[in-house]
């Protein structure tokens, strides 16, 4: 398998802004390799490195020591920048942030136009990223009129239009109602199942990690857990200890075992709760 994203010994400090101050140690040595394809999922509690290391991914910030690769270039290669930003697409919190023009598809088209892509292929580009998100229809809309789960999926579609190997959302859900997050996570999935665009989802809500290959959790700069979610949701005190949560089914299934029901705890659709609970009062 091809690391797309890797990182060696990867540290970063936030310098102090006043005298007497100290700096912040935000990410302390990580080694990670992210492989093309997959969808890798980022938990974490408030403050344990997330954004920061979702920005070293494209070269937002650089490491204070050890390295970050995407597709085998050294992000501190100034040379390597434009291909990195390239290859790697970011979708943030706030959707109004990501918002850049008053027209959908000029929206879309900023991107590459700044990366001087021909006009007949921006528009090739704009029409296939807002077919992927399922916004042809509202091409020429206004971006502010739009639900904040549109606007997430109209700032994917302006990721896609760079025609990145990878996209990085940074908790892109969590200003969404529910509606809006199952929009953006089913968008995101079918990107990758479909294009094979290589995911890398940080979120706080534990549901939205059900489905992924990988779910990596994160404590003070440092990865403490790594594995697929019927592993890592198993670990439930673990979690807890965290200061994280566990889906809901994890959480219920818990309980139910504690109360003395024989019950697995990696059930982790709503449907396998269900069958799990059943067969075991049945
Ligand atoms: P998360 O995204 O997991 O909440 P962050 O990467 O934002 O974590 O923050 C990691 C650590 O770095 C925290 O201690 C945070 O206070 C600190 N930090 C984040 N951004 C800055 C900044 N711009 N300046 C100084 N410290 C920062
Ligand atoms: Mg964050």
């Amino acid at each position: 398998m091809e690391a797309i994203l890797k990182t060696k010994d990867l540290q970063f400090l936030y310098p102090a802004v006043e005298e007497g101050e100290k700096a912040t140690a935000a990410l302390r040595g990580m080694d990670l390799t992210i492989e093309r394809g997959s969808f890798v999922v980022i938990l974490g509690h408030n403050g344990s490195g997330k954004s920061t290391l979702s920005k070293t991914f494209n070269a937002i910030l650089l490491p204070s020591a050890g390295a970050v690769y995407v597709k085998g270039m050294d992000t501190a290669d100034e040379g390597s920048l434009l291909d990195i930003r390239r290859s790697v697409g970011m979708v943030f919190q706030n959707p109004d942030n990501q918002i850049v023009s008053n027209v959908v598809e000029e929206d879309v088209a900023f991107a590459p136009e700044n990366l001087g892509v021909p006009t007949e292929e921006i528009r090739r580009r704009v029409d296939g990223a807002l077919a992927a998100v399922g916004m042809s229809e509202f091409a020429q809309h206004a971006p502010h009129l739009l639900s904040g789960g549109q606007k997430q999926r109209i700032a994917i579609a302006g990721v896609l239009a760079m025609e990145p190997d990878c996209i990085v959302l940074d908790e892109a859900t969590a200003m969404l109602d529910p509606a809006g997050r199952r929009e953006v996570l089913s968008t995101v999935h079918r990107l990758n199942r479909e294009k094979g665009i290589t995911a890398v989802l940080i979120t706080h809500h534990m549901n939205e990690a059900e489905d992924a290959d990988r779910v990596i959790v994160m404590d003070d700069g440092r990865v403490v857990m790594d594995g697929p979610p019927r592993e890592i949701f198993t670990r439930v005190e673990e979690l807890r200890g965290l200061g994280l949560t566990v889906p809901d089914t994890v959480d219920l299934l818990d309980r139910l075992r504690r109360d003395g029901l024989a019950l697995p705890l990696d059930a982790l659709s709503v449907d396998e709760c269900a069958d799990a609970v059943a067969a075991a009062l049945g």
